[in-house]
């Protein structure tokens, strides 16, 4: 995205690529038999015969291993009409072992149409073999073919829709918990885009847009029209606002804004358009070509959950993002109201500098609780953080205003002093170091006794880093010496 503000160019005219892929329109059933007049008499009773509306499209094959190829290229056949014996006695049954287990095609519906019901006794067939019906020929008039074949393609249908709303969920899943894993908003929506494109199995064109709520956001968004957060595809070239009047595709607009208007998702002729709910933060809509106006009830429940786990994670991104903002601009440490290690080091880069040049002393101590961690422990962690705030009020007022001090991390705190000799900063730190193990704090209602290790470095080098790392090697000594003390490298 570019700050500056671009019109938004877009195509006029429809789509051109919908790459949406969508089921064939007639059901495929699949004949296979080794005699002629088999086929010529299925295609005179099933040839005219409609099932909700579609039409029954029969394929032929003339043995098993005909109708093996015709099983391998073609995924959507709905019902196999099987023969048992033809190139061998049990060819029919074989191919079926084929179908389930090479193939891994269980959806298809398998009848067994046998002319010959002692080869192949039903009882045995039907047990050891994963067909789905079995009929002997001369029992199969043409009522009866024609009802078999319709609730075969009755339990087709279902297999098939369970199996879409399966794959569905798995995408779902997938693509929300890899979108949970981004944080930036612009990546996001990027993101939001691609796992869009996979879900509705199109291209990825689209945009990703925020009308922004003008009271709770003001200053942040650049204009007051649609705010485009990300464009991928034909779009690409959209970024910033999206105004009515600079756009020509009107159809989109509209979508997008009744979507907002109504707080759902929109299925458009060439265009989806989905609304995400994201708490206070602005109401969202992506888009992609690729409509999905013909979507039955499963599709359309299946994107109103991908549209809500878009918008539980889009509210995570924006939380995520809001933090980040607010950290980046805070300089202190919320618990005890002293500087932050970031702000530290801002003060510190110039002090050090400063010392270099005009060659006056300057020293860096660390300062660590000693068995803090036993501290919250034994009184738990509010404790342990009212401690923090106490120590770092004792700092505040043991060390001069032109003192740098900060928590440095946890229950580490740092100090720069400048101006000062080696011996008097010693004697600074040692002092206060002293009066703490000589002040008794009320814990919980027990009075407990806080000692703090302290290492110093007064060794001017090049950097703050290099200084505060010097002084952490100082307060290991302390620490290896037995706490409670001050180490200092000169
Ligand atoms: P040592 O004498 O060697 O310094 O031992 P220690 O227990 O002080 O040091 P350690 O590093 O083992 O433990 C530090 C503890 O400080 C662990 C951590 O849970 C706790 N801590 C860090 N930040 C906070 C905080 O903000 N509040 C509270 N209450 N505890 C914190
Ligand atoms: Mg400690
Ligand atoms: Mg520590």
């Amino acid at each position: 995205m570019t700050e500056e503000k671009k019109p938004l160019k877009l195509k006029a005219g429809s789509p051109q690529e919908k790459q949406t892929s969508r089921p064939r329109k007639d059901w495929r059933v699949l004949v296979v038999d080794d005699d002629e007049e088999v086929h010529a008499v299925t295609r005179m009773i099933l040839g005219k015969m409609r099932y909700k509306d579609r039409a029954i499209t029969l394929l032929s094959a003339y043995s098993a291993a005909e109708a093996r190829v015709v099983m391998e290229n073609e995924k959507d056949i709905a019902v196999v009409l099987l023969d048992v014996v033809m190139e061998t006695d049990d060819a029919g049954l074989q191919l079926v072992k084929v179908i389930r287990e090479e193939i891994f095609n269980t959806a298809v519906r398998i009848i067994l149409r046998t002319g010959q019901p002692g080869q192949a006794p039903e009882e045995r067939v039907i047990a050891d073999y994963d067909i789905n019906d079995y009929k002997a020929k001369s029992e199969l008039t043409a009522q009866k073919l024609f009802t078999t074949v319709i609730a075969a393609l009755r339990s087709y249908e279902t297999i098939v829709s369970l199996v879409k709303t399966r794959k569905g969920l798995e995408k779902i899943l997938d693509s929300s918990s890899a979108l949970f894993q981004v944080h930036s908003i612009q990546n996001f929506a990027s993101g939001v885009l691609m796992q869009l494109s996979g879900f509705l199995e199109c291209q990825p064109n689209g945009i990703i847009c925020v009308q922004p709520d003008q009271a709770a956001m003001e200053g942040e968004w650049p204009c007051s029209g649609l705010q485009i957060l990300a464009s991928t595809g034909e779009y690409c070239q959209c970024t910033n606002c999206l105004q009515e009047s600079d756009c020509k595709h009107t159809e989109m607009l509209q979508l997008i804004h009744k979507a907002l208007a109504e707080e759902k998702n929109q299925l458009g002729e060439n265009y989806t358009v989905l609304y995400f709910k994201t708490g206070n933060t602005p109401a969202t809509a992506a888009l992609l070509h690729g409509g999905l106006c013909d979507a039955d009830e499963n599709d359309r429940q299946l994107l109103e959950v991908f549209a809500s786990k878009i918008s539980l994670a889009f509210s995570n991104a924006i939380h995520y993002q809001k933090m980040i903002t607010a950290e980046a601009a805070s300089t202190i440490d919320f618990l005890t109201g002293l500087n932050n290690r970031r702000q530290l080091l801002r003060i510190g880069v110039p002090l050090v500098a400063g010392a270099n040049r005009s060659g006056k002393s300057l020293a860096v101590a660390m300062i660590d609780i000693d068995h803090f961690k036993e501290i919250n422990d034994t009184y738990g962690h509010d404790a342990g953080d009212e401690v923090l705030k106490r120590i770092a009020t004792l700092m505040k007022d043991r060390f001069r205003s032109s003192d740098v001090v900060a928590r440095f991390g946890g229950e580490e705190f740092c100090v720069i002093a400048s101006s000062l000799t080696p011996q008097v900063a010693y004697e600074l730190f040692d002092e206060f170091r002293r009066s703490l193990e000589e002040t008794t704090m009320d814990i919980n209602g027990e009075s407990t006794r806080i000692t703090v290790s302290i290492g110093i470095s007064t060794l001017l080098a090049d950097s703050v880093d290099a200084m505060i790392s010097a002084a952490d090697q100082m307060l290991y000594r302390a620490k290896q010496d037995g706490r409670n003390r001050v180490v200092m490298d000169s």
